[in-house]
């Protein structure tokens, strides 16, 4: 069996699977087509591997070999397969386009499930399936050069066009009552795309009641009525939107863009808006008095001196 058929066949199972209307059955709808999409992927690594070595691009090892006549040729090692992290390596070497920041996403969706699955849950599952559509739609048509509505087959393509409709109408009303919240700061606006329910993990929140301020606005999960805070997840909110970029400028030896707030302890104070976005504190002292340079929240303590600064001035303070 090829490996494309694979591909399909484990897609097909999963919306089986999520079709039968059994809660127990939801975890595997997930798994197999989960499956699927790396099935998908390795199908593409053999399309691009030589025509007298098929399976080449899927070895997880590959070692050049020289041959009798003095060229050298590349085989696979062993019997490992490659995994994500090498599919995704190749693709990029490859110059293979797959979204992975939404291959990602529903792979901690799915992880989520596994570990937190509640008979809460099928609303998740919906929101992976809508997820996963997009993608086995676009790699199908843009990478494999197949129409995914034939290859699918008329009953999977019904049951992943359907689910994909209620997932987005059901978020396109969410959005609409988040929408007319005023949530002042515009890190605050970037992370509301992170909310999650407290209880399901599922992203279709709501704000039943809109007037209050945003940093203690109730919110509603629609999948199970499970009721919160906006301040009960703005840290969560925080972290998913701007830890990345965090690791990212640490790395680079720059700073953080957010820190630890030094009058409510959340980690929720953004320099790029001055403030704690969950109880708005403020600095006392933004620049050194002395040179000038921009201050941290670390600084605080210093009376409106950079480190550097107070260093100098203890060193001649002790002489
Ligand atoms: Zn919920
Ligand atoms: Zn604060
Ligand atoms: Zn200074």
């Amino acid at each position: 069996m090829t490996i494309i058929k694979n591909a399909i066949d484990s897609i097909q199972i999963g919306l089986e699977d999520h079709q039968a209307n059994d809660n127990r059955r939801n975890i595997s709808a997930v798994r197999n087509i989960s499956a699927g999409i790396l099935l998908l992927y390795k199908e593409k690594l053999c399309q691009l591997s030589p025509e007298d070595n098929k399976e080449l691009l899927i070895k997880q090892n590959i070692r050049p070999v020289s041959t009798e006549d003095g060229t050298i040729k590349f085989e696979g090692k062993g019997h490992k397969t490659v995994d994500v992290q090498n599919i995704k390596e190749r693709f990029k070497s490859l110059k293979v386009e797959v979204d992975w920041s939404r291959f990602d996403e529903i792979n901690r969706l799915r992880n989520d499930l596994e570990h937190y699955y509640t008979s809460k849950s099928p609303d998740t599952v919906r929101e992976i399936i809508a997820k996963s559509f997009l993608l086995i739609r676009d790699f199908l048509s843009d990478q494999l050069k197949l129409d995914p509505q034939e290859v699918l087959g008329p009953d999977a393509w019904s049951v992943l066009l359907s689910v994909s409709e209620i997932y987005a109408a059901e978020e396109k009303s969410c959005r609409m009552s988040l929408d007319k919240v005023d949530w002042v700061y515009p890190t605050v606006v970037d992370s509301i795309k992170y909310l999650r329910c407290t209880n399901c993990h599922s992203s279709l929140i709501e704000a039943p009641d809109s007037d209050e301020h945003y940093s203690c606005i109730g919110l509603r999960c629609r999948s199970c009525k499970q009721e919160f805070d906006f301040d009960d997840v703005i840290e969560q909110c925080i972290d998913d939107s701007l830890g990345g970029e965090a690791i990212q400028s640490v790395m680079d030896g720059g700073d953080s863009p957010y820190d630890t707030c030094l009058s409510c302890d959340k980690e929720t104070f953004i320099y790029s808006e001055g403030k704690c976005v969950a109880c708005e504190y403020e600095m006392e002292h933004t620049s050194c008095e002395i040179c000038g340079e921009g201050l941290r929240l670390d600084d605080q303590w210093n009376g409106g001196k950079c480190g550097y600064c107070q260093h100098r001035w203890e060193k001649v303070m002790a002489e």
